[in-house]
């Protein structure tokens, strides 16, 4: 553990956590809203400061990052905690769960080893991701700027639920956000999420984007929460109106999981939402967690020939050439990569570290 930032001495032996909206006041001997920051005789500690529950070698589009450095192998951690609640979550077992809980099973590596192991084991990337790295703040401060220095990419799987200041210390550290956008209504993020707030998510989008960070939007497409046309047509014209045409859009088909119990969500609502996006304007979207589908794959929004094609995680053709379609040359500004087959990803899955 270690003390943690952003916080601040409050009245009685309790402290103000500032990492993020929810500001908890924490009494002496408890943890705030996420279970992983305490109060320890009136000073705040990070609890999971260099504590791992979760390591793996992932794809880069597992992520999902389609437009960065595709087929690039990720170092990919994670730990206990998260400052939402959603009923849907896919890692409930890790992200709802107190550090104080659950100690058991974490393995400790300090900055330094996991930098080493990203190296040794030939990833070009470390990600923080499987629960909501934002609550890690400073481990994942001090092993960006040691990726960094090492010319390691460095990408955050987040909620974007994180206050401003810690959010503008950290971005030049990070190179690509993935970042949710979990619905467009505050109702909706009220009532699933766990009283978190849409405004926070999308003036974090906005930062990380206005600071020219690699950014790609997720929604998991959920029936009779997130799935109308109106939700559709408000987000995909707040990305095209806020942040740009070319930011990639990802449509991910819900499964039943912790509290939900809605069914999966048909191909054809992730299809129309895809639909609907294009109409307002959006050049990427792509459709997720439906294996085999085409809307997985890149296509030139100029001549419509196939950029980039996708196999599972795994990319077996890319025609993007020097940020070019080859076939008509039209710029792919939201594409950060090398050239193929320089990159070609023949591991698709992924692979356990520890
Ligand atoms: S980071 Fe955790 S303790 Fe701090 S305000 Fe957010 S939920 Fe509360």
């Amino acid at each position: 553990m270690k003390e943690a930032m952003y916080y601040e001495p409050s009245e009685h032996g309790m402290v103000l956590c500032n990492l993020c909206p929810r500001n908890c006041v924490i009494p002496e001997g408890l943890t705030g809203f996420c279970g992983v920051r305490k109060n320890i005789s009136g000073k705040l500690y990070a609890l999971t400061y260099e504590m791992v529950t979760s390591i793996a070698i992932d794809p880069i589009e597992k992520k999902p990052l389609y437009h960065f450095y595709p087929g690039t192998r990720t170092m990919s951690i994670g730990t206990f905690g998260c400052n939402m609640r959603c009923k849907h979550c896919q890692n409930w077992d890790i992200s709802h769960q107190t550090a104080t809980e659950s100690s058991n099973g974490m393995s400790r590596l300090q900055p330094k080893e996991l930098i080493r192991l990203t190296k040794e084991k030939g990833c070009g990337a470390l990600a923080w991701t499987y629960n909501e790295p934002s609550i890690w703040f400073e481990y994942l401060l001090e092993t960006a700027k040691l990726a960094k220095k090492e010319g390691i990419l460095t990408v955050m799987v987040t909620s974007g639920m994180i206050n401003q200041p810690p959010l503008k210390e950290l971005i030049g550290h990070i190179d690509a956000y993935r970042l949710d956008i979990k619905g467009f209504t505050e109702k909706f993020y009220k009532d699933l999420t766990g009283k978190a707030i849409l405004n926070n998510v999308l003036e974090n989008a906005l930062l990380a984007y206005r600071a020219g960070s690699h950014l790609e939007i997720i929604t998991n497409v959920i029936p009779n929460w997130n799935d109308s046309d109106e939700h559709f047509d408000g987000l995909s014209k707040w990305i095209v109106k806020n942040l740009s045409k070319e930011t990639p859009w990802h449509l991910t088909a819900y499964y039943p999981n912790n509290k939900l119990t809605e069914p999966p969500t048909p191909t054809s609502t992730l299809e129309r939402g895809m639909e609907i996006g294009l109409e307002n304007g959006l050049e990427y979207i792509y459709i997720g967690n439906i294996p085999g589908h085409t809307g997985q794959n890149t296509v030139c929004p100029k001549c419509k020939s196939m950029l980039v094609n996708r196999i599972g995680f795994g990319v077996t053709e890319n025609h993007i050439v020097k940020g070019r379609c080859d076939s008509c040359g039209h710029e792919i500004k939201s594409y950060k990569g090398k050239d193929f087959p320089s990159e070609i990803n023949t591991n698709p899955h992924p692979e356990r570290v520890m």
